[in-house]
């Protein structure tokens, strides 16, 4: 063992120089169909309103307002995508169904409860503009209606079908190259022998990958040998645009992975006051490509994701939003604090009243998945050797809500 020759840099710095040193991918023009989850690099504006012309809310009578309380002639129909050809004259109504284009010159609808059916007699009290939707009512030609850096969902994608685009421009999804290190790791269904463990990291961070957006490629298992670990990132740095390793890390003999990324390009961060995740490593390559470095502990892998790796690939892909949401949250238990690095605790929450009360997950060893396995919040506890009191309100960051 040898002391590590990296500063400690606070939790909150070493983000924001993540951040900092994070490009946004180019954009591409993809098909709608190929566009969920997506995020849009251009504003989108609306060429033309919605509707585009008065569309009926209901099945009944087209009319004209000056005729109410008449009994009016029925000269025609006007149903969805078949609209009623010519001007409405006074004295005269036009049967309309839902979705039904309003003539030229009715400017009211009269619902068909409203009305007896073989003589139309409108209501005396007939209003102009009811029962219809007004050209531009749901969005007025020229609108803002999609900033970029929006994702895209159910709902923006039948916005923008309903706009008329056919494609979209959305940022270029993070390709990851994904390896774990170590010579003690065997592939899942394999039998561990003496000595060995199963690599659980690469599984968990290919969802905690996929789920931040990133269209992953496997490297599988590294042993802990300079030049095979070389090999297999060189090959695969030509495709990726980050590299995400796992173990190998810390300040043991068998650690290659910090000296590994020094030789091909430059570490930024070697070391966080972050508990877990200390020995987290960030680097720069050529070319703009990111490279992250986790810690081998599971807990500490997917804690040090959430905190560097997932935010910077939300920039890469050009989201406005690039952090979890946070809430207030009362502290369900006393928290005891870390004296050097700041400490992210996994919690479960729970509704009381209109509070979300945080309950810790029990011991939160770095090896216990279990402390993350169905954690709702992570809750930074700032360093020190007072640690935070049950009963006090402190901001959480949210995973999944009650
Ligand atoms: P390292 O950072 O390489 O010293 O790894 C620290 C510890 O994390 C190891 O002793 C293993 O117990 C564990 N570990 C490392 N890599 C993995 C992995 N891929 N899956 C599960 N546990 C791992
Ligand atoms: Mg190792």
């Amino acid at each position: 063992m040898r002391a590590s020759t990296y500063p400690l840099v606070d939790a909150e710095e070493a983000a924001g120089l993540v951040l900092d040193r994070t490009p946004v991918l180019p954009s591409e023009r993809v098909a709608l169909g190929e566009a969920a989850g997506r995020v849009l690099a251009q504003d989108m504006r609306a060429p033309s309103a919605l509707p585009a012309f008065p569309s009926s809310a209901v099945d009944g009578f087209a009319a004209r307002s000056a005729d109410a309380g008449k009994t009016l002639r029925v000269v025609g129909e006007s149903a969805a995508g078949r609209p009623f050809t010519g001007t409405l004259q006074p004295g005269t109504a036009a049967r309309i169904l839902t979705g039904g284009a309003v003539p030229d010159g009715a400017d009211t609808v009269v619902m068909v409860e409203d009305v007896s059916v073989d003589v139309v007699t409108v209501p005396s009290n007939l209003q102009p503009g009811t029962n219809f939707h007004r050209p531009g009512a749901d969005v007025r030609a020229g609108e803002l209606v999609l900033r970029a850096g929006t994702q895209l969902g159910a709902a923006e994608l039948g916005l923008a079908a309903a706009l008329g685009f056919a494609n979209v421009d959305v940022y270029r999804r993070p390709r990851v190259a994904l390896m774990s290190t170590g010579d003690e790791l065997v592939e899942v269904g394999q039998e561990p022998g003496p000595g060995q463990i199963v690599d659980s990291n690469r599984w968990a961070l290919l969802a905690a990958l996929r789920e931040a957006g990133a269209d992953v490629t496997s490297l599988g298992i590294a042993p802990d040998q300079r030049e095979a670990l070389r090999s297999v990132v060189g090959g695969a740095l030509e495709a990726a645009d980050v590299l995400v390793t796992s173990g190998g890390v810390s300040v043991g003999t068998h650690d290659l992975v910090k000296p590994l990324l020094e030789s091909l390009g430059t570490v930024h961060v070697g070391r966080v006051k972050l508990k877990p995740g200390k020995p987290f490593t960030f680097a720069t390559l050529p070319q703009g490509k990111l490279a992250f470095g986790l810690p081998g502990f599971p807990v500490s892998s997917l804690v040090t994701f959430e905190v560097f790796v997932r935010p910077a690939l939300r920039k890469l892909q050009g989201f406005a939003k690039l952090q979890r949401p946070t809430l207030p949250v009362r502290l369900g238990y006393d928290a005891r604090a870390t004296a050097d690095r700041t400490e992210y605790q996994r919690v479960t929450l729970i509704r009381q009243g209109s509070e979300l009360v945080a309950q810790t997950t029990g011991s939160q060893s770095s090896s216990r998945l279990l402390s993350l396995a169905g954690a709702q919040a992570l809750v930074r506890i700032a360093p020190g050797d007072q640690g935070v009191k049950a009963g006090t309100v402190v901001e959480a960051m949210i995973l999944s809500l009650p």
